[in-house]
């Protein structure tokens, strides 16, 4: 495969096969169409990636399916499998910089964060369910008269795979890695937005040396090769990580094809409370971390502050002084805390989103302005006097904006930060 190098600041990074993976094969698509990966930080064109449509899913799940069922993967002894997946960690440890430099130049984190955590997070995540593949146990249930019974742990079959672009190698980790260990074939579909690490690790899933079929990886469109995958008869689950709208779209199409399993994880609006008896500075910097890392670009991240009103000014002050020095800029600098948002239209969304907080009487604390006009970089924003009706409390901004929220005591915190349509996850402080 041949290698283009790039240049995204002072950093060369070597781009990996830009097209389809099927059948241990790296293949054009049937209609030779490509589209381009942007470098968020410049908003120009790395390369052009090669673009699945229906006629490649069909090809994908076919080579799936007789891997499936005709291995050499179902014989393949599940202490294999775990080999497999500790060799995969491996080569991901050996070629750490390489795929941190695409994470940074593809999805515009910064290196050293694409490093330590995203990469080491991915090692991580492989290693662990190496260790499960070959522990997964029934059960002998004890039942009357004369009758052995117990449970068997199956694989599903054909799993076709549809990731986000906000930490690309951790999600496809967290996809591939389990449905691997327990013995499934792949197919799957990194977001447009980001295809170039997973396109990377397709690399090195070849040289782990996975068998034939196992693992193809289809660079696309959503409402072409996603919703191909998603309605067809012979994938038999399909997991998903994306918007609440998708979501919906993905069941729908499970439930009008073949009535295969969903798994899905969706959009958050997370509650991230703090109390008055909470240590200050260190409840500022938990708060500052928990939204803006990853450009506020992460499912996890604390979009909703609750500050019990008797330090809620101090609060604001000092997140607000906090975020001021936030560094932004090139990912590739050590010294960068934030890098760009992911694409014009994320950019756009959340400059929306600015605009409606500062329209619906929220007080801008800081922030609030794009940075350069070059690449997709926005100001570390901070709200204060946010009101649980307003958009900028509602809706998942995605985005690098702060809305702190004052509260009276804890059952009023309580029923207001569970006044949400999603479900994630909470923090409490202390
Ligand atoms: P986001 O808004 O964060 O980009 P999306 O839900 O739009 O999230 O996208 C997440 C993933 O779902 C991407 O890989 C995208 O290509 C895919 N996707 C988008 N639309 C569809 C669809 N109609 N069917 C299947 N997959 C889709």
């Amino acid at each position: 495969m041949t290698s283009v190098i790039s240049q995204p600041s002072k950093r060369k990074v070597a781009v990996p096969a830009t097209r389809l993976l099927i059948n241990n094969r790296w293949i054009a698509s049937e209609t030779g169409k490509t589209f381009a990966a942007i470098n968020p930080s410049t908003g120009e064109e790395i390369c052009q990636v090669s673009e699945a449509d229906a006629t490649d899913v069909e090809k994908a799940v076919k080579a799936a399916r007789t891997a499936f069922e005709l291995g050499p993967w179902p014989k393949t002894r599940a202490s294999e499998r775990g080999r497999l997946l500790h060799r995969l960690a491996d080569l991901i440890e050996d070629n750490a910089d390489d795929l941190a430099s695409l994470e940074s130049l593809d999805n515009g984190m910064p290196f050293s964060i694409a490093k330590a955590i995203n990469v080491a997070a991915t090692v991580a995540c492989y290693r662990y369910f190496a260790g499960w593949a070959d522990k997964v146990q029934g059960k002998t249930i004890p039942i009357d008269g004369d009758y052995f019974c117990y449970t068997r742990q199956e694989p599903v079959g054909v799993v076709g795979q549809i990731l986000p672009w906000n930490f690309p190698l951790m999600l496809q980790a967290w996809k591939l890695a389990p449905a691997l260990a327990t013995g499934n074939t792949i197919v799957m579909k990194p977001a447009e937005q980001t295809p170039l690490s997973a396109l990377r690790m397709g690399e090195l899933i070849l040289e782990a040396g996975f068998p034939e079929g196992v693992v193809n990886l289809l660079p696309g469109f959503g409402p072409i090769a996603g919703a191909a995958i998603a309605r067809h008869m012979d994938v038999d689950k399909v997991a998903f990580t994306g918007s609440t709208e998708v979501g919906r779209l993905i069941m729908e199409a499970a439930a009008k094809s073949n009535l295969k399993r969903v798994a899905l994880e969706l959009g958050s609006k997370n509650p991230n409370i703090v109390f008055a008896d909470a240590d200050l500075d260190e409840a500022v910097d938990g708060a500052h971390f928990g939204l803006f890392f990853n450009q506020g670009q992460a499912c996890t991240a604390g979009f909703r502050v609750f500050v019990e009103r008797k330090i809620y000014d101090q609060f604001v002050e000092k997140s607000g002084a906090r975020a001021r020095i936030r560094t932004v800029g090139d990912p590739f600098d050590p010294g960068t805390e934030q890098g760009p948002q992911k694409d014009q239209a994320q950019l756009d969304k959340v400059m929306g989103y600015i605009e409606s907080g500062q329209s619906e009487g929220a007080k801008l604390v800081c922030g609030g302005k794009r940075v350069g006009n070059r690449g997709y970089f926005i100001q570390p924003t901070v709200f204060s006097d946010v009101q649980d009706d307003m958009k900028i409390a509602k809706e998942e901004i995605f985005g690098p904006v702060m809305s702190i929220i004052p509260f009276k005591d804890i059952d009023e915190v309580i029923e207001r930060a569970n006044q949400t349509t999603y479900g994630l996850l909470a923090c409490l402080d202390p």
